[in-house]
């Protein structure tokens, strides 16, 4: 199965490292033209020199700098809602600041920029395509996950009914919910034998994700091969939420 993007303008948040840049050059190599959003400057340089792609540098959890900034990249065909944070901590310590963070980035961003590109997809009329990068952490308890599991489980409940309400303008929403990858963001959990073990024996594929697991996912949710695919939340875990 061939997936092309020829003609097709990508929004990539959190496109500085780990998945989200895998994801870009996997949309350019398949012809997209890609916008690639982040928050750190030098990353987003980095990437520009390898790829021909706009870069967009702002904290999308800056609501106002965040719409400015979106609404200043013109039509967008496709998004992956892929930027997040994970500040863990034990649910006695979750403190308000991480809180807001979290739910800023995690989940108001995703409303924030979506809107601004779901209005141009529903002016040109042409539908369109929207991956939010939930995880498995939605629907299984994982200790010292409190707020990002908050967080992950909105994610999921807000893009069911995105579907709901944007499918009647052939606009998809779907969630692509890893399990652990060992990015920047999977060693702040996972990188301590202690606790990869314990997941690792929860996982009947015996072994973390991929990148590449996670952006093959994403590619196929994104593109038309997907066409009637719409509102699901799809695990990429060997089969951890199964059990
Ligand atoms: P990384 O931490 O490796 O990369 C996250 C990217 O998001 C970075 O490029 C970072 O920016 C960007 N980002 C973070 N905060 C902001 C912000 N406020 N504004 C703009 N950009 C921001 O994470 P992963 O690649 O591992 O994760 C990607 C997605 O996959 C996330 O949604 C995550 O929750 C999800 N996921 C990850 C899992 C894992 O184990 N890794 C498991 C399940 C889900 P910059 O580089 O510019 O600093």
């Amino acid at each position: 199965m061939e997936i092309n993007f020829t003609g097709s303008r990508v929004l990539v948040t959190g496109a500085g490292q780990g998945i989200g840049r895998e994801l870009v050059k996997k949309l350019v190599a398949a012809g997209a033209t890609v916008v690639a959003l982040s928050q750190t400057q030098s990353r987003l340089d980095s990437l520009a020199k390898e790829l021909n792609v706009k870069t967009v540098c702002v904290d999308i959890g800056d609501w106002e700098a965040t719409r400015r900034a979106v609404e200043s990249i013109g039509p967008i065909d496709c998004l992956v809602n892929n930027a997040a944070v994970a500040l863990l901590d034990s649910f006695l310590n979750v403190s308000p600041d991480d809180f807001d963070r979290s739910f800023a980035v995690n989940v108001k961003a995703i409303i924030n920029v979506s809107q601004v590109v779901v209005r141009g997809m529903i002016d040109r009329k042409k539908g369109g395509s929207i991956v939010n990068l939930s995880s498995q952490a939605s629907q299984a308890a994982l200790a010292d996950h409190t707020v990002y599991c908050g967080t992950k489980a909105a994610v999921d409940q807000i893009s069911k009914v995105m579907a709901l309400e944007l499918g009647p303008h052939n606009i998809r929403v779907n969630c692509v919910n890893p399990t652990v990858v060992m990015t920047e963001m999977g060693k702040i959990g996972w990188s301590k034998p202690e606790k990869a073990g314990p997941m690792l024996s929860k996982i009947p594929l015996g072994r973390f994700s991929e990148v590449e697991d996670v952006v093959n996912a994403i590619m196929f949710l994104l593109s038309d091969k997907a066409a009637m695919i719409n509102g699901v939340t799809l695990p990429v875990d060997g089969g951890f939420l199964a059990c």
